[in-house]
């Protein structure tokens, strides 16, 4: 047609064409380059992730801890958060501080300067192309065959010596079915257990056992409560973000009090 050279196609070929299924190795290319981008982008804020201010939630996906802070706190933040990253936060279900783990990465330079993670005991590049964990809580980050080889009697965190639990390696990015679903498994235990991510009381989660301990708890709470804050924000080094986490934190301890008081009136309403 048109003697130009080129070809229409038929309705046959292109019928062909849209139902020929992806190969194996097309298949894998796409999901190495997703599993790059989860590795190298935060998906609330598209930036790039910053590797000394990434976090973590209970599924092991990364983000940047500034971002999380400002949809934890959007008011606070100078410019109005874009609806999608709003849709895409809600979707992490990350409602508090507790639901996310601070990260330890070890970074390296190759000859080029190009930093990049790496597992500070194999100093393996850790990324898309190599499993990685991390410890909760303490954070550390290593590659996946690091930590299987550490002894079944040992279980202490290799950086920092913290012990830990089986349970509480998280995978980062996992893209195993069977990865997710001991994650899945493990988050279940926790709401069970009163727990959030970060292994710290989630109060919101057992209301009832709440209220049976808060009295005999309300001491040792605070005590425990000055010491996370002073923990979080010794671990804070950036004075924006150090701000904003003191603000966060102090928004979720008031309407902790609240809550109380809330309780409290209940409660004498009862007996009344
Ligand atoms: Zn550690």
């Amino acid at each position: 047609m048109g003697n130009d050279g080129g070809s229409i196609p038929k309705r046959r070929e292109l019928v062909r064409e849209a139902a020929r299924l992806p190969t194996a190795s097309e298949l894998k290319a796409t999901a190495l380059e997703s599993l790059t981008h989860a590795w190298t982008t935060c998906p609330l804020s598209d930036a790039p992730l910053d590797f000394s201010n990434t976090v973590s939630d209970w599924r092991g996906r990364l983000y940047n801890y500034e971002s999380v802070l400002q949809c934890l706190m959007p008011s606070s933040s100078e410019t109005p958060i874009p609806e999608t990253q709003e849709a895409e936060f809600s979707r992490t279900g990350i409602k508090s501080l507790k639901d996310v783990v601070k990260l330890k990465i070890t970074t390296k330079r190759d000859e080029k300067g190009r930093e990049f993670a790496a597992c500070p005991v194999s100093l393996k590049e850790l990324g898309a192309a190599a499993k990685s964990v991390y410890i909760v809580p303490c954070g550390h980050v290593f590659a996946e065959v690091t930590m299987k080889e550490i002894s079944d009697t040992e279980k202490q965190c290799p950086e920092c010596s913290s012990s830990f639990e089986d349970r509480d390696v998280i995978a980062i990015l996992p893209t195993d079915e069977a990865e997710v679903e001991k994650l899945a498994k493990r988050i279940e235990e926790l709401k069970t257990l009163g727990l959030a991510h970060n292994l710290k009381k989630d109060k919101s989660a057992s209301k009832k056992k709440r209220k049976a301990e808060d009295a005999k708890e309300n001491k040792g709470n605070d005590e425990q409560k000055e010491k996370d804050k002073n923990g979080i924000a010794s671990r804070i080094n950036n004075p924006m973000t150090a701000s904003l986490t003191a603000k966060v934190l102090a928004e979720q301890e008031e309407r902790a009090k609240r809550r109380k008081i809330a309780d409290g009136y209940k409660r004498s309403e009862a007996v009344r």
